[in-house]
């Protein structure tokens, strides 16, 4: 049995003598009669090259195919560049499937199915109650708007293009707290981590992971204390939480690799340390999946 069969209905190859005589007509001159299009060479349909972590708080970048006008992933509408690139994630909690679509400007869609891999995510069982300390009438009144403000900063649209790089660590130290890790108290799940805590030790600099654009800069919140939110463009943005202060302001627009704040403890934190989280949309991702390895 041959490795790569051959399409059994596919039209004889054209043989050398009639591609060199194609050749000496050259474009400028009529063909006699319509030459039939090979069987083994179909008009090949329009589809999406991409690349990147397709597993559960991962992501993919690439081009929407030719002639794209709107496209969406799992019905979410992807923000399509100028060259047709685009960016896409998966939730923590993304199904083993995701639906990638393009409507096309001949009228067609074209669909396709991405194969999402789970992550197994550490599970920690408490045999204490889940604490409600949170849910007082006193405690929300501070708290909603501060919830509202962050809930505004990430819905701000900007230009960034920092979507488009590879990210860098914001600083480096002992990894804290991982991305998705999840108590269940006495039977009931608590909130899972929604970032990757690093620990390099109080005051420490950190830097922004990518180019954007400060959309929120923000001190004293209840629980993140000194917050930075950093809009990265196509639906992508970092917060950065506990910071000891912050040396941007809203509306700044960052450099990867810029100073950004200094590693603090500030809002509901047990001690010095970076939280640091990725949306795409209302999709929570793992920093770690953005990153090289090495620290
Ligand atoms: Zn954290």
């Amino acid at each position: 049995m041959t490795a790569c069969a051959a399409p059994s209905d596919a039209m004889p190859a054209p043989s050398a003598n009639e591609l060199a005589e194609a050749e000496r007509q050259g474009d400028a001159t009529p063909q006699a009669a319509p030459q039939p299009k090979p069987a083994a060479e179909p008009v090949a349909a329009p589809s999406f090259t991409y690349d990147g972590e397709l597993t559960q708080g991962g992501w993919i970048k690439g081009e929407v195919p030719e002639g794209t006008v709107t496209a969406s992933l799992d019905g979410v509408a992807l923000e399509i560049a100028d060259d047709g690139s685009f960016l896409g994630a998966f939730d923590r909690d993304s199904g083993d499937t995701a639906l990638l679509v393009a409507q096309l400007e001949d009228g067609r869609s074209h669909e396709e199915r991405l194969v999402i891999a789970p992550r197994a995510w550490k599970i920690e069982h408490v045999n204490v109650a889940r604490g409600t300390g949170r849910s007082s009438e006193a405690w929300w009144k501070k708290r909603e708007p501060e919830w509202l403000a962050i809930k505004a900063a990430r819905a701000k649209e900007t230009n960034a293009t920092g979507w488009r790089q590879d990210f860098i660590w914001p600083v480096k130290g002992r990894i804290s707290g991982r991305f998705g890790s999840q108590r269940i108290y006495r039977g009931e799940p608590g909130s899972y981590h929604s970032g990757l805590d690093i620990a390099p030790g109080a005051g420490t600099p950190f830097v922004a992971p990518a180019d954007g654009v400060v959309v929120l800069a923000a001190t004293g919140f209840s629980l993140e204390g000194n917050l930075l939110i950093i809009d990265h463009g196509g639906g992508l943005n970092s917060a950065f939480l506990h910071a000891q202060s912050l040396n941007v302001k809203e509306g700044d627009a960052v450099t990867q690799g810029q100073m950004i704040g200094r590693v603090g403890s500030t809002g509901r934190s047990t001690g010095p340390h970076l939280h640091w989280g990725i949306k795409w949309n209302d999709a929570r991702l793992d920093p770690l999946l953005f990153l090289p390895d090495a620290q």
